[in-house]
């Protein structure tokens, strides 16, 4: 989102062509696949705390519910843009086809930071945004969930709005709400831990003990800190992470070469997943540049913050140490570096495979929202892991036999499945 050239949505659709092509479709199913089936705009009037009334922009795209209702979270950031939201809801769509959930896809976002909102602020722009597309989401139509910078607390918020605009409780409406308000326990955990489920699969592939690994991060947000959590207990290191100094508005790395402690430099992070610089150093971490952590010696590197993060500018910065990149974040690696990536045989876990986690527990929890039973954690986690294990054994084996790249192995399954349904329904 910070290189005006850069345009996720373009990305997507490069992605979806080619996937298109190794699948021969026809051309009326390429057309509906390559748009989005519904979009809305709209604006949120807020007054805001000094009596001003502000209007914020708010977004949600459907970009396919052949499979099911469509699902994707909401994003609150100052750049956000309707083809930054046109694309995750398309990836959406691939996510949950790879997943093999009976869900279509869509994403949401309202232009706003919430760095510089008040409490107040933000429950009134969470209500306004309801209020404006109540009548086209719910739960069998659309299902939205948190993305970067909304919680917990602002699905609640959501939710309450919804609950009183239909004058009945509906707690499968969104997901990502707090545990004991609907939630399911393991969603916190299971973006990150999903991802690490793949890691583990892929270095069983790679026939690499994960005792013996190092690994850096970008991000030190909701992904990455779980990522961290699971990657620890199987017995690696990770070495660096960075993170979104909003003071100084720009990145930093995070270094400590023997090996971070996770708890205490979570002590020293904010909620929003900034860390003090000032307590770190003191904690003894080098500070180093924000792009740093792309260019340690590591078995494993995990883009985990933002889209378009490894370009054709940086990509040669990779060390060739690294055996393996697992892309925690959304769209973070460019067409033009994913080509070179590939020349340099390094294992990509593509997206929409890797960070699959989160959906596949939302899902979890709309159906315990809809039943109103709720599982224990080692039950969400326990499917959780074998939904993410056969979602990447399938990629994998279909990567093998075809001689495709992960991430084309991926669009193949997953376009063919979302091609098939709406095949099947009489749409194509
Ligand atoms: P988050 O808001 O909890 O954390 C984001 C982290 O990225 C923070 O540490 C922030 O400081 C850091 N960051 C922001 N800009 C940065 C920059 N330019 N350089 C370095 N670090 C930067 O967000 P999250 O929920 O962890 O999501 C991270 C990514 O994962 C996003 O692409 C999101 O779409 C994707 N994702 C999240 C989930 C989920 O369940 N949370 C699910 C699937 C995909």
């Amino acid at each position: 989102m910070k290189n005006k050239s850069y345009n996720p949505f373009e990305t997507a659709q490069e992605q979806f062509d080619h996937a298109a092509e190794l699948l021969e479709l026809d051309q009326g199913t390429r057309e509906l696949l390559r748009n989005p089936m519904r979009e809305y705009h709209f604006n949120i009037p807020v007054r805001m705390d000094d009596g001003i009334v502000k209007v914020f922009r708010g977004f949600r795209v459907q970009h396919n519910d052949a499979r099911g209702p469509a699902k994707g979270g909401i994003r609150f950031h100052p750049q956000e843009t309707i083809d930054t939201v046109r694309a995750l809801s398309m990836w959406m769509t691939w996510k949950t086809a790879v997943a093999d959930l009976p869900l279509g896809g869509g994403k949401g976002g309202v232009i706003c930071d919430p760095h510089t909102l008040s409490v107040f602020e933000q429950e009134k722009i969470c209500r306004g945004w309801v209020r404006e597309i109540f009548k086209n989401v719910g739960p069998k139509i659309d299902i939205p969930a948190p993305d970067v910078m909304t919680s917990a607390q602002h699905m609640l918020w959501m939710l309450d709005e919804y609950e009183a605009l239909s004058g009945s409780k509906n707690p499968g409406f969104i997901t990502g709400k707090p545990v004991g308000m609907g939630g399911s326990l393991g969603r916190k955990e299971a973006t990150g831990y999903g991802v690490v489920i793949t890691i583990r699969e892929a270095l069983k592939e790679l026939n690499i003990d994960p005792n013996n690994t190092t690994a850096s991060f970008q991000g030190f947000g909701n992904v990455s800190q779980f990522a961290f959590e699971l990657y620890q207990q199987m017995g690696g290191t990770v070495i660096c992470v960075s993170c979104w100094d909003q003071d100084d508005q720009k990145s930093y790395s995070y270094k400590k070469k023997d090996g971070i402690n996770l708890s205490e430099l979570l002590s020293v992070t904010s909620p929003l997943g900034s860390i003090d610089k000032i307590k770190a150093k003191e904690l003894g971490y080098e500070q180093l540049p924000g792009d740093a952590w792309l260019d340690q010696d590591v078995d494993i590197l995990m883009p985990a913050a933002l889209e378009n993060q490894i370009t054709e500018n940086n990509v040669a910065k990779i060390s060739q140490h690294v055996k393996i990149i697992a892309e925690g974040a959304n769209g973070p690696t460019t067409n033009e570096a994913d080509k070179l990536i590939d020349e340099r045989n390094i294992y990509i876990i593509p997206d929409f495979l890797a960070n699959a986690g989160g959906v596949t527990c939302s899902y979890f929890e709309q159906v315990q929202s809809n039943i109103n039973n709720y599982w224990e954690k080692d039950e969400v986690l326990s499917k959780l892991d074998v939904k993410m294990t056969k979602a990447f054994v399938s990629v994998s084996d279909f990567s093998k036999e075809h001689n495709l790249p992960m991430r084309d192995a991926a669009y193949v399954i997953a376009v063919d499945r979302v091609a098939q349904a709406c095949h099947d329904r009489g749409w194509v």
